[in-house]
């Protein structure tokens, strides 16, 4: 039997490939390709639900959290990535067993025991604390898990929800939320969705609260601090939490908000989640609102503009979300032509008055016109003014282009075709022609990816 020895032998020595990928076990990249952020979320599964159970102490700026993250391999996966940054990790699960991990930036590399065939669900239980991050983001600006006075201002866009959970932080992987937040008594957390409960016990306060829809990482807040907080039923029976910090003056431009949504509703359609409201903090050394799923966050008491802005968002941004970052115009310019139809839906200053008012006073300032909205071309650049001016006077253009009933028509087409999806720029224009029977790749050329001021369209 000499000769079968040594086969056995080589067999023995040379391993067959099935030994290296056992079942078709590969790993899930570490990044989705995102153009500017491309570690920004994961491959090789689909998270469906986040369940965060945080405890945190202001006093110590110490945050305590277990995540349960239920997904679905969208491969067969020897080991998957999640995105944190920070923290301990005391005790990590796949499916109730212990799974191996490594860190590398903000990167959680997870290799669980056995691989996860493709298309099977699967739970992923994650203890960790420490101190969580503020993420300075390339244009400089601040965001992931900000201390304030009082508490902490809470914003993730585009890359700060790692900074308080592991999470697969990529806009095209949403997911519904459920929050249970435990604070110090006298404190008020104000997370997604709907309030589910809160109840007091040794000085302690557990805020619960529940986004049944599915939200893009970044959306997601628990923002807490002292507030008041009220709450109402809007026309047609939305709960809507509206959280004040009481050191902010005046709040009666937060009576609006009903209006707001009941007029962007009549164009854009129904409103597309089961909340509402506002969060407004006295935070105004972070600079900006966010418009966070179902509550935008504000920094200051918002002028009516402002609050316009992100309340349209809801529709565009939140409910139909982009897929990759370059593609931003598609959530600002909207918001910025919703604060311009509002305006002019009350008698102000018309959308077509912003557009001429910004199209002759601008000149051929190049600094006005770049980038073009359709591409911001780097990360600091992502949020720059032509993103948002330029983007909504694109969607002025399309109105004088296609006449009023088209135009309305293609905007609620695109809220209702895409409810609670991701979306590209290129389905937006397809839509368009479509709608307009039209062909508007020229238009859309000129206003969204020529440099300069656009002309001839
Ligand atoms: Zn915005």
């Amino acid at each position: 039997m000499p000769r079968l020895r040594l086969i056995v032998v080589l067999l023995a020595l040379v391993p067959p490939a099935w030994s290296q990928n056992p079942g078709g076990f590969t790993p899930g990249a570490a990044g989705l390709g995102d153009p500017l952020y491309p570690l920004a979320g994961n491959g090789g599964y689909d998270v469906e639900h986040y369940a965060l159970t945080l405890d945190y102490q202001p006093a110590t700026n110490h945050l305590v959290g277990t995540a349960e993250i239920r997904a679905r391999a969208t491969q067969g996966l020897s080991r998957f990535d999640l995105d944190l940054r920070g923290f301990a990790l005391t005790r990590l699960l796949v499916d109730g067993r212990a799974a191996s991990f490594t860190r590398s930036g903000q990167e959680l590399v997870v290799t669980p025991r056995k691989g996860i065939p493709a298309g099977k669900a699967f739970t992923v239980i994650i203890d960790y604390a420490g101190t969580p991050e503020v993420v300075t983001d390339p244009d400089a600006s601040i965001e992931g898990w900000i201390p304030t006075r009082d508490g902490a201002f809470v914003v993730g866009e585009p890359q700060g929800s790692p900074a308080w959970y592991p999470v697969n932080d990529n806009p095209r992987d949403k997911a519904s939320y459920d929050f249970r937040v435990t604070v110090p008594a006298g404190l008020t957390v104000m997370a997604n969705g709907v309030l589910v409960s809160s109840a007091t016990s040794g000085g302690r306060t557990t805020w619960v609260w529940h986004a049944a829809e599915p939200m893009a990482p970044y959306l997601s807040t628990v923002t807490l601090g002292v507030f008041d907080l009220s709450v109402t039923t809007l026309a047609g029976g939305t709960p809507s939490y509206v959280a004040v910090d009481p050191q902010l003056g005046s709040t009666a431009v937060l009576a609006k908000l009903p209006d707001i949504l009941a007029f962007y509703s009549s164009i854009y359609g129904p409103y597309p989640f089961a909340a509402a409201g506002a969060i407004v903090d006295d935070a105004r050394f972070v600079g900006y609102a966010l418009e966070t799923q179902t509550k935008p966050v504000f920094d200051r008491m918002p002028d009516e503009a402002t609050l316009a802005h992100e309340l349209s968002h809801q529709w565009f941004g939140d409910s139909v979300t982009l897929i990759q970052w370059p593609d931003l115009w598609l959530h600002e310019g909207f918001a910025t032509w919703s604060e311009w139809i509002w305006s002019e839906h009350n008698g102000g200053q018309s959308a077509q008055g912003f557009f001429d008012q910004l199209y002759s006073r601008s000149g051929s300032v190049d600094a006005f016109w770049n980038p073009p909205p359709g591409n911001p071309g780097s990360p600091a650049l992502l949020f720059s003014a032509s993103v948002y001016l330029r983007g909504g006077m694109t969607l002025q253009a399309l109105r004088q282009r296609v006449g009023d009933p088209t135009f309305f028509r293609i905007l609620s087409d695109w809220a209702a075709e895409n409810r609670h999806g991701n979306v590209d720029t290129p389905r937006f224009i397809a839509l368009a022609e479509r709608d307009a029977g039209l062909s508007l790749a020229h238009f859309f050329d000129v206003w969204l990816y020529q440099l300069g001021k656009p002309v001839g369209w």
